[in-house]
């Protein structure tokens, strides 16, 4: 499957080695149509942003690099979920200016309330060792991802099951109903063959990015596009797949008069 963007990039605003340029030219050097800077957001320990006004400067850059570059940049944030009711990081007034929303659970977050952090993510860092924890945290962060997804307007859930074990189809049901695509990362090692076979059980959308963190990742999505081709996804059903002409996507993505780019709506 052909794949024309890849969603899911860091720079050195976060925890990625490159800037905001270097990422997008090397998006131009793979040929891809689309990027998306997607760094961490504010309360990810010591890796995310200084603040949420950050991806406002992400903003004013990414028009320019898309003339310079000829690709499309996108920004949007790796947002952390921070309580079991599904909040996350970033407040409405930033939200609503990006591109591209991503929610993922992390076992390096400061949660509301804090304390959170000690008797939710504290024994998931734990668990990564201990089975019999991993799987009583199961429940708790399946709760906290499948509230994230109703509560706030996601593009995709980010690596699923990733470190912190959830019930895939639950979020996969949960996806569904509200819109949102699951990713398949192609940046980790996890059991991505789950997700997939999740979200088409599910009826859940998918999408492969690289989670780049440098520049020569960024569009490394061939592990992706072959999990994909293994379980004869089709187009329709990944977000960031190139579809035959008339059969192109109406959301959340517009078809511009260049075959195969497309400009997303808010
Ligand atoms: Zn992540
Ligand atoms: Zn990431």
């Amino acid at each position: 499957m052909e794949l024309f963007a890849d969603w899911h990039t860091h720079t050195n605003y976060s925890d990625g080695r490159a800037t905001a340029e270097e990422m997008v030219a090397a998006a131009a050097r793979r040929g891809l149509a689309q990027v998306a800077l997607t760094d961490h957001g504010p309360r990810a320990m010591f890796i995310g942003v200084r603040d949420a006004g950050v991806y406002r400067e992400l903003k004013k850059q990414a028009a320019p690099l898309s003339e310079k570059y000829g690709v499309q940049v996108l920004v949007g944030a790796e947002a952390n979920v921070i309580s079991l009711d599904g909040e996350i990081d970033l407040p409405p007034e930033i939200i609503k200016e990006l591109d591209i929303l991503i929610a993922g659970l992390h076992p390096q977050v400061w949660c509301r309330p804090w304390w959170k952090t000690l008797n939710w993510i504290l024994p998931n860092r734990l668990g990564k060792s201990i089975y019999q924890l991993r799987e009583m945290m199961r429940r708790d962060n399946t709760r906290a991802l499948v509230a994230a997804v109703h509560r706030n307007p996601l593009t995709f859930v980010g690596h699923p099951d990733l470190v912190m074990a959830v019930d895939l189809d639950e979020v996969a049901r949960a996806c569904a109903v509200a819109g949102c695509a699951m990713e398949i990362n192609t940046g980790h090692h996890y059991d991505r063959d789950g997700v997939v076979q999740a979200a088409l059980r599910r009826g859940a959308s998918l999408v492969v990015n690289s989670d780049a963190h440098f520049p020569g990742s960024v569009g490394d999505l061939a592990a992706g596009a072959a999990l994909l081709d293994k379980y004869r996804v089709p187009p329709e059903r990944v977000l960031n797949a190139r579809r035959a002409p008339g059969n192109r996507p109406d959301f959340p993505f517009n078809e511009t008069d260049a075959p195969g780019n497309y400009v997303f709506l808010h």
